[in-house]
């Protein structure tokens, strides 16, 4: 389970002479070992993977700087005879030799932590359950077309620890940021942050939903005067918060409310700092399906006009922006029947919204790893919305349990089958989307890997649908459910 390491804010920054472990080599453990390295720490790095699974080059690189590695396991006296633990996102806070080292009181940060150390340009950090990727590239988008070099990263793409070993500097950082790397910060100090969400999610990490949102709120926890944090004021428990530390609130939601900065009405988006001139923005030319993404939109804004960025920028980044793949993608059509791609909707909540998304019928593909949370909340939402849902993965046995006896579904063993079969109960004018509302990894590598064969089996169907010129759906048949 995870949990926060309360002392990290008192740690020195580790340098030369310096023990320090880094645990985990993925992208960020390599960046982490590799600037310490070069800094002149003892660096020593300990991954739970063997060497042969590891990245070759990496670890000669590594090794010609003097890093020493421990693969295939981790050993607990390299935990405990260290001056300090340098944590990568993915490792869980529990496993037995953090306790060890936890009971004996070695610091611990994590690798967002050790960046934002030796990094001095303001950051912008995006945080919440959902839409972290798709505001973090809009802020970037946003912030280029104002003329600002920008490094975008974080938990999207490059580390932020990519950033701070190399020589580049940027005017801005827009960083993306998840729970499991707020629950390892102590300094980190964005200039703005937005909260967008919180929904359950990850409660196979967490002790309990409670434990999920503390780790989500510690995103402003050093945020004071001259700082924004951006809320949205329609999400229940944001709504509620009222930091106390001087920073800036600033709050937004799609319908006007009295202490909202930012909200939508006929068709304009008003978005305005508190005792300024309100500025109007249309959204006609806003390409990003659903009232999610407007209320991402809204979080941006208000960003943007924290940051100074000028009205003309923000309406010409609003009308450009073509959003992220695998977020609710159009993939294509086949004799009338829409195809989407929202394979990134990997816990409820976003398939809730990739569901509201749509005015037409649809059929929805879901499952995946279950991550723990209820589908009550999918099986409400597709209710006189989804004709038919087709299931594969893990989660198939749990899914089938919430739609019976309230929607058609099928089960399917492979992306292929589940296409075919969600192809065969559509007709003309209704949509197929693929809305997992679980994690992938049960199947394939990542969201990405699940999106890209799902796009290949309807660019697939829709070559032999164009070669033969007809239908080419198969018979259907409701294998469980009704
Ligand atoms: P994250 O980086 O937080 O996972 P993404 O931008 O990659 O967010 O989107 C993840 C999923 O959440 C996609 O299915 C997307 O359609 C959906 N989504 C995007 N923004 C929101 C939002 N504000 N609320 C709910 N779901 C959202």
């Amino acid at each position: 389970m995870a949990m926060t390491c309360p002392y990290t804010s008192h740690i020195p920054t580790p340098g030369a002479g310096s023990r320090v472990l880094v645990v985990g080599l993925g992208t960020s453990g390599y960046w982490s070992a590799r600037h310490m390295a070069h800094l002149g720490s003892n660096v020593t790095v300990s991954e739970a993977r063997p060497e042969a699974e590891l990245d070759a080059d990496q670890l000669d690189e590594l090794q010609a700087l003097g890093v020493i590695l421990e693969t295939g396991g981790h050993r607990e006296e390299t935990f405990i005879h260290t001056d300090v633990i340098v944590v990568s996102p993915g490792v869980p806070l529990d496993m037995i030799p953090l306790r060890a080292a936890r009971s004996r009181h070695i610091p611990m940060m994590g690798e967002l932590e050790l960046a934002s150390r030796f990094i001095h340009e303001p950051i912008i950090a995006v945080t919440g359950t959902n839409g972290k990727s798709t505001v973090t590239s809009l802020m970037g988008h946003m912030l280029e077309n104002a003329g600002f070099r920008v490094f975008v990263g974080g938990n999207i793409g490059t580390p932020l620890m990519a950033y701070a070993a190399q020589g580049d500097r940027a005017h801005y950082l827009v960083v993306e940021v998840s729970s499991f790397q707020l629950d390892t910060v102590a300094s980190f100090h964005p200039v703005v942050s937005i909260l967008l969400n919180i929904s359950p999610d990850h409660l196979d990490r967490y002790p309990d939903y409670e434990a999920y949102i503390a780790s989500k709120l510690r995103i402003f926890i050093n945020q004071g005067e001259g700082d924004y944090l951006i809320l949205n004021d329609a999400d229940p428990v944001l709504s509620s918060l009222s930091p106390s530390s001087g920073v800036s609130t600033l709050r937004y939601g799609l319908r006007q409310k009295a202490r909202r900065n930012a909200f939508v009405r006929n068709g304009t988006l008003t978005a305005g700092l508190k005792n300024r001139h309100e500025e109007r923005f249309l959204i006609h030319n806003f390409v990003l399906p659903g009232s999610h993404n407007l209320e991402n939109l809204l979080g941006a804004t208000l960003a943007a006009e924290a940051l100074g960025i000028g009205p003309d920028i923000i309406q010409k980044s609003m009308d450009t922006f073509r959003g992220l793949p695998h977020r609710l993608e159009y993939v294509g059509n086949i004799h009338g029947i829409s195809f989407y791609n929202d394979s990134k909707a990997t816990n409820v909540d976003a398939a809730v919204r990739a569901i509201r998304s749509f005015e037409r019928p649809l059929i929805l593909i879901a499952g995946g790893r279950h991550k723990g949370a209820d589908y009550a909340p999918l099986v409400t939402a597709a209710l006189g919305r989804v004709k038919g849902a087709v299931f594969l993965g893990e989660a198939t046995e749990l899914l089938a349990r919430s739609f019976a006896q309230k929607i058609p579904f099928w089960v399917a063993g492979e992306m292929e089958e589940a296409v075919l079969k969600a192809f065969s109960m559509a007709s003309k004018g209704d949509a197929v989307l693929l809305a997992p509302a679980c994690a992938s990894f049960d199947m394939f590598s990542d969201y990405a890997h699940r999106g890209n064969v799902f796009k290949t089996c309807i660019h697939g169907l829709m070559a032999s649908s164009s070669a033969s010129g007809e239908n080419v759906r198969p018979e259907s048949g409701v294998v469980n459910g009704g």
